[in-house]
């Protein structure tokens, strides 16, 4: 699969001839007018912010006679859109790019993107909204794909009127993102900070463990070969049992512990989660970077990169 730019020719045509309202979520349809919208004209970057639509007839204008770039929406409602006031409640979102995943399997460099890392922030992101509805009794979460990665956007009314630090706590704890509190008491890390670390290590080599300041090459070696019973340690709660197999000292644990946790707040970038006043891509629209469609996933088993194709690309021929 090979991802152009499109063109601005390509862009008119999925405008004028592909584009079509029904592909946006019901949840930004019957809020449009609440919403700021921002655009990016001609690839230079969204500079075109503080835009508002009364009716959805009058984005569609928009879009076929600007043929944008890109296209967002905020994840806010304001009483007054087009001057980004009168803030009312905000969505919370969570961005898992593919091109930024702090562990690949792939060989694709950071930056870049391939089927594979995508299908891995696919399966990271159905973990999040694991946690988020089992853990935290969410309802009504929704899957974007948004390109080159996926959002998750959560609009359970108990959630949107969160404040900045009440979202930063909840990103933290999906993610595994902190050495949780209760690390001195008998019960142990909680379930999904264990889990969290253990899919981390797992996908962890050598050479990353190696970049972990204090841990000497041969405790490295000896926790890469020891693997398995490591992560039969992390999923246990026995945490410092890591200690004991590695042989490293409390300090040199505690700067592993961190080293791991950072990773783990590395899959999804939590500036976006905690911005209440975010745009997010545009559910329907053109990512003209990589020329395939943004949106919704109805079902995140099922799906195919193929659901995201635009017309004109399937008619390069190739
Ligand atoms: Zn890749």
């Amino acid at each position: 699969m090979e991802m152009h730019e499109a063109t601005l020719e390509e862009r008119r045509q999925f405008y004028s001839e592909e584009w079509n309202k029904r592909e946006l979520p019901d949840f930004i349809l019957h809020t449009l007018s609440l919403r700021e919208f921002g655009f990016d004209l001609d690839g230079t970057g969204p500079s075109h912010r503080y835009n508002q639509f009364m009716t959805v007839e009058q984005l569609a204008e928009y879009l076929q006679n600007r043929a944008p770039y890109s296209v967002f929406a905020s994840v806010a409602l304001y009483e007054q859109p087009s001057m980004r006031k009168g803030w009312m409640k905000s969505e919370l979102a969570l961005d898992i790019d593919a091109k930024d995943l702090p562990l690949k399997s792939c060989g694709c460099a950071s930056g870049s993107v391939c089927e594979r890392c995508i299908d891995e922030a696919r399966r990271v992101a159905m973990e999040f909204a694991e946690t988020m509805s089992k853990d935290l009794g969410l309802r009504n979460i929704n899957f974007v794909y948004s390109g080159r990665g996926f959002h998750i956007r959560v609009i359970d009314d108990a959630i949107m009127t969160l404040e900045q630090t009440e979202r930063g706590q909840i990103v933290e704890y999906i993610t595994g993102g902190v050495i949780p509190t209760d690390v001195t008491m008998a019960l142990g890390y909680s379930k999904v900070f264990r889990e969290r670390l253990a899919r981390t290590f797992e996908r962890l080599g050598e050479e990353h463990l190696s970049k972990t300041r204090g841990l000497r090459k041969s405790v490295v070696q000896k926790l890469m070969a020891e693997k398995e019973r490591v992560l039969g340690v992390i999923r246990g709660g026995k945490l410092d049992e890591i200690s004991t197999l590695g042989g490293l000292g409390p300090k040199t644990f505690r700067q592993l512990l961190e080293f791991l946790v950072r990773l783990n707040s590395g899959f999804t970038d939590g500036k976006v989660t905690i911005d209440t006043k975010r745009i997010l891509r545009l559910p329907s629209s053109l990512h003209s970077g990589v020329s395939m469609k943004c949106v919704l996933v109805r079902d995140m088993e099922r799906f195919k990169l193929e659901d995201a194709v635009p017309k004109f690309v399937r008619e390069r021929g190739h």
